[in-house]
């Protein structure tokens, strides 16, 4: 029955030319929206709210929009009458940006990669010549390139991997498996390859979770190794587990550089990144927490981060407990 004018500026509306019509009545030309109604039928019918809906929407004069929706039903006692809010926003812009961010990392990986394995091809050719020679000098620098060549070729798979998720979805492989077993196993691999920070567990579990076992293990891998590496001056860091509501909650605390309030969302972004309050940088692309939180949304899941700046973090994510 009513709009504000980003509404109108949306759909290209004239507010005078709709003579006190309901919106949802306006036809051919105007805003044709055969989509609203239906969905607005739904949540008459239904539940009481739609949240984050997508829908491709042809608007005259504008052409196809991708629009987010959601919709809310409420009673209003002063004229006894169900009414739905309706939030609508245009995220054209924002859905291109994405795609254009896929592009470009697509581009970037394959324009990258050959360069960088025929480098370590030749290296090694240089390597297996130096140490015929006997040249420990020379042998020591190579080993050095050999390093960050490593590191190279990891960033460029981190791209590979982000922008196939995207486009194709990741490649689940269903199974049932023990939440703590996977938890202590994951620990344990990750303190193996850590001299400075002592990884401690504290809960178990007892509980059995539905998904790709591989992929929660990447992110809790993911969770650990951030937590050592933003807390380089810290040696300790605690994972913990519990129960409720039958959902399976696994914390991991750092003492770390922490992250401010304004950037605790912000750090699940795709390539977002941030360096530590005192200038040091560390190296990664952002891709992390954004890998983590698709595969943890993929299994119904939640993931969200509590954190004092300069104290440390505790990234957290939730998985419903599968009932046998
Ligand atoms: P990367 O670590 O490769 O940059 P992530 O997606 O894993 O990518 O993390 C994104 C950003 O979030 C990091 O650059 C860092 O600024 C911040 N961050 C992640 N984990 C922590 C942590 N435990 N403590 C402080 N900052 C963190």
């Amino acid at each position: 029955m009513t709009a504000n004018r980003a509404f109108y500026q949306t759909f290209n509306l004239i507010p005078e030319k709709l003579e006190n019509r309901p919106f949802y009545e306006l036809g051919e030309g105007e805003l044709n929206i055969p989509k609203f109604r239906n969905l607005l039928k739904k949540v008459l019918k239904r539940g009481v709210s739609f949240n984050n809906f997508e829908i491709e929407y042809h608007i005259p004069k504008k052409g196809k929009r991708i629009l987010l929706i959601n919709a809310r039903k409420f009673y209003r006692q002063i004229n006894s009458t169900q009414t739905i809010l309706l939030a609508i926003e245009d995220i054209t812009k924002a859905k291109n940006y994405d795609k254009q961010k896929d592009e470009f990392s697509s581009i970037i990986m394959h324009e990258l990669k050959t360069p960088v394995s025929t480098i370590s091809g030749y290296l090694q050719l240089l390597q297996g010549h130096l140490s015929k020679r006997g040249d420990k000098k020379l042998l020591n620098y190579t080993d050095n390139m050999s390093v960050q060549i490593v590191r190279l070729t990891s960033l460029i798979n981190g791209l590979l991997n982000s922008s196939k998720i995207r486009a194709v979805g990741f490649d689940y492989q269903e199974g049932i498996f023990d939440i703590n077993e996977l938890t202590t196993e994951t620990i344990e691999d990750i303190q193996k390859t850590c001299e400075t920070h002592r990884i401690t567990q504290e809960g178990k579990v007892v509980g059995y979770v539905k998904g790709d076992r591989e992929r929660i293990a990447q992110v809790l891998i993911n969770l650990l190794i951030n937590a050592i590496r933003y807390s380089p001056n810290a040696n300790k860091v605690v994972v913990r587990t519990s129960v409720k509501n039958n959902k399976v909650i696994i914390g991991v605390e750092d003492f770390g550089i922490g992250i401010s309030r304004i950037n605790q969302k912000k750090v699940f972004e795709r390539f977002f990144r941030l360096n530590g309050s005192n200038k040091e940088t560390f190296y990664g692309l952002g891709l992390g927490l954004d890998i983590s939180s698709q595969i943890v949304h993929y299994h119904k899941g939640r993931i969200w981060v509590e954190s004092t700046q300069g104290k440390g973090s505790s990234f957290n994510f939730l998985l419903p407990i599968h009932q046998t």
